[in-house]
């Protein structure tokens, strides 16, 4: 499951792996770099299986035998995990590292350490680590995690092979989300407004998610209704999102997959639809005005949602917004 995803998704990354191992050409230091939710820690795991396996693949892991097991449940003494303690990565926890690694192992081997959020480091530990990095040793493969590249020391960058990750696609993203359980049309939203899957959880556990996801399409249902009123639709339910700009920007967010829902409808491409239980409606609504009408329409919410962060007077922002939604000339 979570190795089908990274296969899938960071694919290239996977094979550049397999290739260093099976051609015995490792790096003594990597770096795993790429956006929130790419994967790197998960990969850094599966990378450390690939050097421990016991199984006769030289190159991919077989995640059943002892030492895989042991990896993945972090309890394999080869494998050292260093996590920011709170938001930092204190210098004891190098300290510690690097008193561990002098030692001889236990178990026959490559040692691997993997410091998760390396852009977490304090500089002290930074400039101790920094020492670990200058004497490599044959049998050390470190790896080092970030989703924040630029805030990492040229120094630490220099000493590492960079190895950098592609966003999860979308589908990826549903798929996992579905997997644990949420259901298609809340995974397909939650899969275009993040490619984490843990920020997707988040954003699931928001009080006012639902409603919203719910809400958008209700709005534009009325949109097309000439007997109901989308802006009185808003000023009677709309209020929670009101007061709240978390919700007020999720619910801007959603507009926007919606409309473009719109688009896409125009143009007959029916994969990259997110609100895909709404083909009526979006067939409806692509009747009612023309693609450049809608194409304007989007550069409205659009301008709305980046001034979501300044002072503005939300209420009129979405009247003005619905009224041009409604407006048919
Ligand atoms: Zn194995």
């Amino acid at each position: 499951m979570a190795y089908d995803a990274i296969k899938e998704s960071q694919g290239r990354v996977v094979k550049l792996l397999e290739n260093s191992v099976k051609k015995g050409r490792l790096s003594h230091a990597y770096l795993f770099e790429g956006a929130v939710g790419a994967k790197q820690f998960e990969t850094a795991i599966y990378f450390a299986q690939m050097l421990l396996c016991q199984s006769d693949n030289d190159d991919k892991p077989c995640l059943t035998c002892h030492n895989c097991r042991r990896i993945m449940h972090h309890t394999h003494p080869n494998v050292y995990i260093v996590e920011p303690q709170k938001t930092t990565i204190r210098k004891q926890q190098i300290v510690d590292l690097q008193i561990e690694f002098s030692k001889t192992s236990i178990e026959p081997g490559k040692k691997i350490y993997i410091i998760k959020d390396i852009d977490k480091i304090q500089v002290s530990a930074a400039n101790s680590l920094l020492k670990f990095l200058e004497e490599p040793h044959d049998n050390i493969v470190g790896i080092l995690t970030t989703t924040n590249m630029n805030a990492l020391l040229p120094t630490i960058i220099s000493r590492t092979q960079i190895v950098s990750f592609t966003s999860l696609s979308a589908n990826v993203v549903k798929q996992e989300l579905m997997d644990v359980g949420y259901e298609k049309h809340k995974a397909s939203i939650l899969s275009h407004l993040t490619s984490s899957i843990s920020e997707a959880e988040e954003i699931a556990s928001i009080d006012g998610f639902e409603e919203i996801i719910d809400f958008v399409p209700d709005l534009y249902r009325a949109i097309i209704d000439t007997n109901q009123s989308a802006m009185m639709l808003f000023h009677n339910q709309g209020d929670f999102i009101l007061y709240d700009n978390t919700l007020s920007k999720l619910f801007m967010r959603c507009m926007i997959l919606f409309h473009k829902d719109i688009l896409h409808y125009f143009d007959g491409d029916m994969t990259h639809l997110v609100y895909e239980s709404h083909l009526d409606l979006m067939s409806d609504l692509s009747q009612q005005k023309p693609k450049n009408r809608r194409i304007d329409e989007l550069e409205h919410m659009l301008d709305v949602s980046s001034r979501l962060d300044r002072y503005i007077n939300q209420r009129l922002a979405y009247d003005n917004l619905l009224y041009e939604l409604e407006r048919s000339e």
